[in-house]
């Protein structure tokens, strides 16, 4: 695996966070880490101004983790009942996700697959009959997504895209280690998946004091090698439910040749419960925000409900009353719990 240790190289040691951080509890760490993985690299520890700023909410153990909340859904996207074969979902005809790996450089507190559990990473045979699925369903598209695709070595990614090529034209890799781990996005993996176009590179900023120098540079080596990219941003109660940061955020990545693809409402998965917010209050933050941004530094405003049949606009979903507005032969969508 790609991994540096924990302490060793570009990954920060507990004890060194611990030291940095002080706010931070070591009992809540240990406690936190037996559902979720704590880890972070020293980039973003450097962007860290205070353990309860946006940045350390979003990566550092709080004890809000450890109270279950009744919003809680161990699946909140309803991915389980689109898992034709391990390590695949498809809820579109025309495209399949490919979970690389269960692995992150950093573990996002609000990660909507943090209830997820089993190994790490698939077997080779796993991959072999997941990638062999894909192949021959006539999708598309294949989405790289885990944990994070790029927490695996260049030569398993290329592969993975190679195995499915001609049969499926276009490849996105959901990623946020150039966000996490610029250091990711080496000259060789930037020239592999030059190589393999079109690839398309899918990352997640919150927030604009994550756009460091080293990042800013990671995306501008993908998008100067002709890789389209794009930015998926999650709203984030305490990170980023302000149409000011957003703006900011939205306007750095414009200028930075990265189009903010979608705000996604955030998924209530156990543990999260800290980061949610009503629909209600997002749509009144969405709403400020396109009166101050222009269509390209705008984002759709999604959430991804439940019953697995993927994203819609929040807006259509509050209209029809919490629910999937266009019938379907799939199972009845459920009501999104209100925090
Ligand atoms: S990098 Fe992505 S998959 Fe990994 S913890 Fe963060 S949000 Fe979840």
């Amino acid at each position: 695996m790609y991994h540096d240790r924990p302490g060793r190289g570009r990954i920060a040691g507990r004890a060194e966070v611990l030291r940095r951080l002080p706010a931070i509890s070591p009992t809540t760490w240990t406690r936190a880490a037996e559902s979720f993985p704590v880890q972070l690299t020293r980039s973003w520890l450097d962007r860290i101004r205070s353990a309860d700023g946006p940045l350390g909410l979003q990566a550092l153990p709080h004890e809000r983790e450890l109270v279950p909340d009744p919003g809680d859904r161990a699946d909140p996207v309803g991915e389980g009942r689109r898992s034709p074969v391990p390590w695949v979902v498809q809820k579109h005809a025309d495209r399949a996700l490919l979970l690389l790996t269960r692995r992150c450089h950093l573990y996002c507190r609000y990660c909507f697959r943090r209830g997820q559990e089993g190994p790490a990473d698939p077997t080779p045979a796993e991959l072999d009959a997941a990638l062999a699925w894909i192949r021959q369903r006539g999708v598309r598209e294949m989405i790289l997504s885990g944990g994070d695709p790029l927490a695996v070595r260049d030569r398993r990614i290329f592969s993975a895209i190679d195995a499915v090529r001609p049969a499926v034209p276009v490849v996105r890799i959901h990623t946020r280690a150039p966000i996490t781990a610029p250091f990711r996005v080496t000259d060789a993996l930037v020239a592999g998946l030059a190589e393999r176009a079109p690839v398309w590179v899918i990352v997640h900023a919150n927030h604009p004091d994550e756009l460091s120098p080293d990042v800013r540079r990671a995306l501008a080596a993908l998008v100067d090698a002709g890789i389209p990219v794009l930015n998926q941003a999650v709203l984030l109660a305490g990170v980023n439910d302000d149409p000011a940061v957003l703006a900011e955020l939205f306007g750095e990545l414009t200028t930075m040749r990265v189009f903010p693809y979608y705000l996604h409402h955030p998924d209530p998965a156990p543990g999260n419960a800290m980061f949610r917010l009503s629909t209600r209050r997002g749509l009144r933050i969405y709403s400020e925000l396109a009166s101050r941004v222009s269509g390209i530094a705008l984002p759709r405003y999604v959430i991804d409900p439940p019953d697995g049949l993927g994203k819609l606009d929040v807006a259509e979903w509050v209209h029809a009353g919490g629910r999937r507005p266009v019938p379907s032969d799939a199972s009845p969508s459920t009501p999104q719990q209100e925090p």
